[in-house]
């Protein structure tokens, strides 16, 4: 609903003051004294007291020292994939490589369980000790496998290298990512806040669309969910309501994703077949 417009009007709560401006929310005439923004956007004192109608506050409230997903892929994904490092150490002991190697490969696991626990306990340092952990990592692969343990050229070692490279790409997305920032405490401007509420938090279906859409690459024969929900998000996007319904970017991306996850999905499956044993 667009303002209306002020100039002959006077304020709805101060009947001889004269209104400067339509509230975005409800609509009313406020006056110089009621005029607050939010968003770049004028609403009246009445409405901005309102939790529903001051939403940068409220999305800081959900966002902030709160645990996102990412969170969750790399801590508990990082911690699960280092304890298996160290059984791997374990069964090694008695076997081959020799005990120097066995004590680098413990060590990096056990320096990687303690960055990735403290990590899900939102530590601040454990965000930026990630990539120390990462380039520890691969200077241990180096170290277990340049002279044993198959070699530099071994199937194994370039295993570790890409497994790290994919890491570096996750630690980075995170590193850049608003809603990550604000569950390790950063302090986010209002823009910031903002654009959270929109793509993330005032359009959950097309959210959701897009990270199912997302899924869809590699796993097969959720397309169809995520087709209906980013266009169900699609329709539910409405810039000029109060407070705005983002997601519009999220349930375009997603869209264009589908078709693409409804191939590369599928081929993976095939070629993952027969390795799995499976047909
Ligand atoms: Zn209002
Ligand atoms: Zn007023």
């Amino acid at each position: 609903m667009p303002p209306p417009s002020p100039s002959t009007a006077s304020c709805a709560r101060h009947s001889d003051r004269a209104a400067v401006e339509g509230c975005a929310r409800c609509g009313d005439f406020c006056c110089e004294l009621c005029v607050q923004g939010i968003a770049r956007r004028t609403v009246c004192a009445a409405c901005a007291e309102r939790p529903d109608a001051d939403f940068i506050t409220t999305t800081r409230a959900l966002v902030a020292n709160k645990r996102d997903g990412l969170c969750y892929l790399i801590g508990c994904g990082g911690a699960l994939i280092d304890l298996v490092y160290l059984t791997v150490g374990a069964l090694l002991l008695d076997q081959q490589g020799g005990l120097t190697y066995v004590y680098w490969f413990v060590l990096s696991s056990l320096t990687g369980l303690f960055v990735f626990l403290n990590y899900l306990a939102l530590k601040p340092w454990a965000r930026r000790a990630l990539f120390g952990l990462s380039g520890l990592q691969l200077f241990v692969a180096v170290a277990v496998f340049s002279r044993e343990l198959g070699g530099l050229r071994s199937a194994m070692f370039l295993n570790a290298v890409a497994q790290q490279i994919i890491a570096l790409g996750l630690y980075s997305v995170a590193w850049f990512s608003k809603r990550n920032q604000a569950a390790f405490g950063v302090a986010l401007d209002d823009e910031a806040m903002e654009a959270l509420w929109r793509e993330a938090l005032s359009n959950r279906d097309a959210w959701l669309g897009f990270r199912l859409a997302l899924l869809g690459l590699v796993v097969p024969a959720v397309e169809l969910l995520a087709l209906l929900l980013c266009v169900q998000g699609l329709r539910r996007t409405d810039p000029d309501h109060w407070p705005p319904i983002g997601g519009r970017r999220s349930a375009l991306i997603g869209l264009s994703l589908i078709p693409l996850g409804a191939v590369s999905s599928w081929w993976l499956w095939a070629a993952a077949m027969p390795i799995l044993g499976v047909g």
